[in-house]
């Protein structure tokens, strides 16, 4: 769908009015500043620029492209962009950091006990765990968000350990498609089905996630109940 329409003073003054309505709440809003600023290019093109009008025109998406250009690497900046808003869950930073071993602090001297090991959780005295520098990890899915949860640490020399704690986890379930966390702010002010358009030309294999495409609509992973939407009018951009 194209934005295109026959100039008259009246379209006219609507798209004055929608690009005002538009700028203002994009720069109102908390927008990384790559995703901030192809969001005035779209609602530049689609409401403001003269060449709208031109048959030949052309996607919105292709003339904000053509409008901000490349980066000093020569990297197009709307795909780098749409690459960063596209909606989808990454594990934090914080989880994906190595950590040190939380095994049992190993003690020759005590004779070791058929009994199930105790989930890391259920230690908390730091002097029990072993500390070594950690290879392999577990790691635990919230089994309503499906986000990670945890990452569980250990040195090869409590591989059995990590393996007993790995079937632990397992033995609840397979855990939810996780909801996104990272992206989803164009899908405040364009339309969805260009969204996604958009999206998958930059990054083939992405999929919608479940949860939508504006972090608007996701539940809070504290509540996992879904936050109120802001009834906001979606401009319709045209990715191909
Ligand atoms: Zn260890």
């Amino acid at each position: 769908m194209n934005s295109a329409h026959p100039p008259d003073a009246g379209n006219e003054l609507a798209d004055v009015q929608a690009f005002d309505d538009l700028v203002a709440r994009i720069y109102a809003d908390q927008l990384p500043a790559a995703t901030r600023e192809l969001a005035l290019a779209l609602a530049w093109v689609c409401t403001r620029d003269p060449d709208r009008h031109k048959p030949d025109a052309g996607p919105s998406l292709h003339r904000a492209a053509t409008l901000l250009g490349r980066d000093e690497n020569g990297r197009w900046r709307h795909k780098q962009a749409l690459a960063e808003d596209a909606p989808r869950y990454e594990i934090p930073r914080h989880f994906r950091v190595p950590g040190t071993c939380v095994g049992p602090r190993l003690r020759p001297y005590r004779a070791r006990t058929a009994a199930a090991a105790p989930t890391p959780r259920e230690r908390s005295d730091r002097d029990l765990v072993c500390g070594a520098t950690a290879r392999l990890n577990v790691t635990e899915h919230d089994m309503h968000t499906g986000q990670v949860s945890e990452v569980y640490w250990f040195c090869r020399r409590h591989a059995e350990h990590a393996d007993r704690v790995r079937n632990q986890i397992d033995d609840r379930g397979t855990p939810p498609t996780a909801l996104p966390n990272v992206g989803g702010y164009l899908g405040r002010y364009f339309n969805h089905v260009g969204l996604i358009h958009a999206y998958t030309s930059v990054l083939p294999t992405w999929t919608t996630p479940a949860a939508g495409l504006c972090r608007d609509d996701w539940p809070h992973p504290a509540d996992v109940t879904r936050s109120p939407r802001r009834p906001r009018l979606a401009l319709v951009i045209s990715a191909g």
